[in-house]
């Protein structure tokens, strides 16, 4: 699977602004929610100033709000949730045509989140263990929506932090640009006063990882678990051989750095993984043969 986080960051850093001239009349906005828990979209609706910031704009769609609901043509729409079958890959399509500017909401619609930890399961196994097995026919690999369409904005996070949104749509109402944050965790981390979980032998993925948090974690004594996905110049190899000597096995360390996105990373660690088993069998095959 491709990395595709140079796009996004290419989105982020690109114009902002709604593409239509200022005619006035409210931005028509559209919410949509796929694969996920739907905590980006109780982070929104347990905003305090959310009436406040929706009248600014046109609600044509927002499931959550909303008795009636149409898919109109919108000025900007919000998707939370990964893509995890043909029919919401059919509608991700639909609204994108729709739609003059797209946001990716949180993890899962960012790049794939928890949903993710599905395409490490064998469909033998889904089906043993999945309730409803209807669902396998028409399931697809978990992927974040720009594997599918083009995202003019990404609001990271798992779950989002709400200023960043409030933020970010005070701008769009406005007509003007949002600078999303450049840089990793920890550039805001030690400005808080905190005390490097690096030095101190536990494994922190905060040099990955998109920050814009504010480190809200490792304020809080939580070192960051990636869950804003990884930066453009996220050097995995280094922080891998980091853990290793923190004495973490390959395994465990790839299973925390693909929590939130199934990364280029654990694919090649799979290869690895592949070879050390493949020689496993080899040296079983020759002691078979030897019996033989
Ligand atoms: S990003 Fe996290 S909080 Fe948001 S919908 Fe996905 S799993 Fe839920
Ligand atoms: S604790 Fe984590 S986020 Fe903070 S500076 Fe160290 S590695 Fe970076
Ligand atoms: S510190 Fe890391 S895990 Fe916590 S919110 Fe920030 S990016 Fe996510």
């Amino acid at each position: 699977m491709r990395n595709r986080q140079p796009k996004s960051a290419a989105a982020n850093n690109a114009s902002t602004k709604r593409p239509e001239e200022n005619t006035g009349r409210k931005p028509k906005l559209g919410f949509f929610s796929f694969t996920c828990c739907q905590g980006c979209q109780f982070t929104i609706l347990f905003l305090d100033n959310l009436i406040e910031l929706l009248s600014k704009f046109d609600v044509q769609y927002f499931h959550l709000l909303k008795e009636k609901n149409r898919e109109s043509d919108f000025d900007i729409a919000i998707i939370e949730g990964a893509i995890t079958t043909k029919k919401e890959l059919e509608k991700l399509m639909r609204i994108r045509k729709k739609s003059k500017f797209v946001v990716a909401l949180g993890a899962c619609a960012c790049h794939g989140g928890i949903p993710g930890l599905r395409n490490f399961i064998e469909n033998d196994q889904l089906i043993k263990y999945v309730y409803n097995q209807h669902m396998l026919k028409d399931s697809l690999e978990t992927k974040g929506i720009d594997e599918y369409i083009k995202v003019d904005y990404y609001l990271r996070g798992c779950p989002i932090i709400k200023d960043e949104f409030v933020r970010f749509l005070d701008n769009f109402a406005e007509n003007k640009k949002s600078e999303p944050f450049n840089g990793p965790v920890c550039n805001q981390c030690p400005k808080r006063g905190n005390d490097c979980f690096l030095t101190k032998k536990i494994e922190c993925m905060g040099p990955l990882t998109n920050g814009g948090c504010n480190a809200i974690c490792t304020v809080d004594n939580f070192p960051c678990t990636l869950c804003r996905g990884p930066l453009p110049s996220a050097n995995f190899a280094a922080e891998i051989k980091l853990f290793e000597n923190f004495g973490l096995t390959h395994q465990d360390i790839i299973n925390k750095l693909s929590r939130f996105k199934v990364l280029e990373e654990k694919k090649c660690c799979k290869i690895e993984e592949k070879k050390k088993i493949e020689t496993k069998t080899d040296s079983i095959d020759n002691k078979t043969d030897i019996k033989k």
